[in-house]
């Protein structure tokens, strides 16, 4: 059985349906939300639409359940309270997947330190393969894969939430920010989701970790006590490691193993991308690929051809002296601030969308520093005016269409206009793609 009829669900079902499985696949939105229902009806599978019954979930000997869907879904407690087996779409795609597997988490910067590390592979020669969260799900890259492939996948919370044996050789998680609290309950249920991540690996294996973040030193804390946890190395703009990448003076080194002497990587200032949190990004990939055998010379010129990826603090266009952004995929809180901090000030901020139970008032001390005007758009207005009045001039605009309008009125030559909206998309868009497309289109309207 597959919960959940998104892309990775689909994946998964044609998955198992290929290798023999009878699949039946169930998705709660009415059949005729399902445009791919006639197709799966052809194709021999089984279809259960509009609710999930419980009597299809018991018959099942395997569910695999999409990362939409919780896992506090009723049916679902109910079946596994009876015993039933159930795991993700990850969990399923990387028992079959061959070669090696770089997995790559954290509340922000997933798809970028993905991207990248996938680009110095492929520059490295190696077959290298992309995906997870982002791009092809893992069941879609099995077939591909061969012993001597490369795949880097970027994984999510959700995900992790249905591992069983998931051990990649190499791990990372970037960074651990409240995001998804919504989902999780709490700080903490997200925290020790992350975690998981590395709950499979053995010494063989390598562990790498944001030496500035301390809910992911925790992460460090619960996996060596027992001895047996994966090899530790971190990265750090701010200070050496002795085992890891780091930042000194103006350039970025690695060490690869404690007491070695450290190996000059590349120069800071040839990260073509905006902001020092993805000077963080590159640390985590140069440990990646170092330890994948990949030499300095061409992580440092693949790091250096690398583009931003659409919607990750993305430079629209330059219009009277202003500079426009689109980082559509600031969805938490956390991205917004890395997204201001990347500019000195004269910052008109776009933010609102729909709430997910975020704090916006951590801004406070950034948005005094460096935001000339809050404009606000979307379901989350309210919370966020009512949460930093008195902090900032705040705008509501409601739509992003005026949003931009404002922002092209008040800003002066020298200012920059950031979509960075802290918010999820769902109330105005299909997605925050669509977010920043339509962000984008109205910046190149401009007169
Ligand atoms: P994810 O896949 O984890 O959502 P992305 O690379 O798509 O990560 O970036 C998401 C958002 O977070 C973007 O707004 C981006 O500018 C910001 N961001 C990227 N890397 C980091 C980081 N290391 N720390 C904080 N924010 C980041």
């Amino acid at each position: 059985m597959v919960v959940g009829l998104g892309k990775s669900g689909l994946a998964a079902a044609h998955f198992l349906k290929a290798r023999g499985a009878r699949v039946t696949v169930s998705d709660a939105r009415p059949a005729t939300l399902i445009a791919e229902l006639s197709g799966l009806l052809e194709e021999g599978f089984m279809v259960e639409a509009g609710s999930h019954g419980l009597l299809t979930f018991r018959r099942q000997d395997l569910i695999v359940v999409s990362p939409g869907v919780p896992l506090s879904t009723p049916v679902l407690t109910q079946v596994r309270a009876m015993g039933a087996h159930i795991i993700g779409e990850l969990e399923l795609g990387s028992q079959f997947l061959q070669g090696e597997v770089i997995a790559v988490t954290g509340s922000n910067g997933k798809t970028t330190t993905t991207t990248l590390i996938g680009e110095i592979l492929k520059a490295s020669g190696r077959p290298t393969l992309v995906g997870g969260n982002i791009g092809r799900p893992v069941t879609a890259m099995v077939d591909e894969s061969m012993t001597e492939s490369w795949s880097v996948v970027e994984v999510s919370s959700f995900q992790l939430e249905t591992v069983e044996t998931f051990r990649p050789r190499i791990a990372m998680v970037l960074n651990i920010t409240p995001d998804h609290l919504d989902r999780h309950g709490s700080f903490a249920t997200y925290a020790a989701l992350k975690a998981r991540i590395t709950a499979f690996q053995t010494a063989e294996d390598f562990l790498i970790l944001n030496g500035e973040d301390k809910d992911t030193q925790l992460v460090a804390a619960k996996t060596v006590p027992e001895g047996r946890g994966a090899q530790i190395y971190w990265f750090s703009t701010r200070r050496p490691i002795k085992q890891g990448a780091f930042v000194y003076g103006d350039s970025i080194f690695f060490v690869p193993r404690e007491g070695a002497k450290p190996e000059p990587v590349m120069p800071v200032a040839e990260i073509p991308l905006a902001g020092a949190h993805n000077v963080e990004n590159v640390l985590a990939a140069v440990c990646a690929a170092r330890l994948a055998g990949v030499a300095s010379e061409t992580i440092r010129s693949a790091v250096a051809a690398f583009k931003a990826v659409e919607h990750r603090l993305e430079f629209v266009r330059e219009l009277g002296g202003v500079k426009y952004y689109n980082d559509s995929k600031a969805t938490n809180v956390d991205a917004t601030m890395k997204a201001v901090e990347a500019f000195a000030g004269g910052i008109h901020l776009i933010l609102g969308g729909k709430d997910k139970g975020s704090d916006y008032r951590v801004l406070e001390p950034l948005l005094r520093e460096r935001v000339k005007t809050v404009i606000t758009i979307g379901s989350a207005a309210e919370k966020i005016a009512h949460q930093l009045e008195g902090v900032v001039k705040i705008e509501g605009a409601e739509t992003l269409e005026r949003a931009v309008a404002f922002a092209h009125g008040a800003a002066v030559a020298g200012d920059t206009v950031l979509l960075a909206p802290a918010c999820a998309s769902f109330d105005q868009f299909e997605n925050y793609e669509q977010r920043g497309r339509v962000f984008k289109e109205l910046v190149a309207a401009l007169p």
